[in-house]
């Protein structure tokens, strides 16, 4: 086991085992989504891959992989990916960790899908990390048009009048 103190949390963790689970556990999915995470993976901030390579972490294998939001104009993509690690994540106020504008939170395993990794283990969920779409599919597509929070609410307002 190896230890690393981070911005409030503590972390005990087995980082062969984690890297073990990786070189067997491979995302499969080929949604355009998906495939546009692999194909950009070089655009995640060099200080967040190197947080995570630390514990053993495979970036380009995700356990989950989302994405619902896109900046259209900068031709931006929101990746929400989650990671599992073999170890344990502790902290008193359990504050996401903030590396750039990237927010990664720690999961217990309480809240995650199981993903055939033996306990003990956690996770980490990645928020506000864009990259480039760059996959052939049309992002009007994937990412149809959505309403902003203030135009839902506006439209909510007006309809409860
Ligand atoms: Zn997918």
């Amino acid at each position: 086991m190896e230890s690393l103190q981070y911005q409030g949390w503590s972390f005990e963790f087995d980082k062969a085992a984690t890297r073990g689970y990786y070189a067997s556990h491979r995302d499969e999915c080929t949604c355009a989504s998906c495939r546009n995470f692999h194909k950009t993976i070089e655009e995640m901030p060099p200080d967040v891959k190197r947080f995570l390579e630390g514990f053993g972490i495979d970036i380009d294998h995700p356990i989950e992989q989302m994405s619902v939001i896109a900046l259209k104009k900068e031709n931006l993509v929101e990746q929400q990916v989650q990671y599992c690690v073999k170890g344990t994540a502790i902290s008193e106020e359990g504050h996401e960790i903030g590396i750039g504008p990237v927010q990664i939170a720690p999961l217990n395993k309480n809240a995650m899908a199981n993903h055939e990794m033996e306990e003990p283990y956690f996770g980490f969920a990645l928020y506000n990390m864009y990259f480039h779409w760059t996959v052939e599919d049309d992002i009007d597509e994937v990412y149809p048009e959505q309403r902003s929070l203030m135009q839902k609410i506006k439209a909510f307002l007006s309809r409860a009048k």
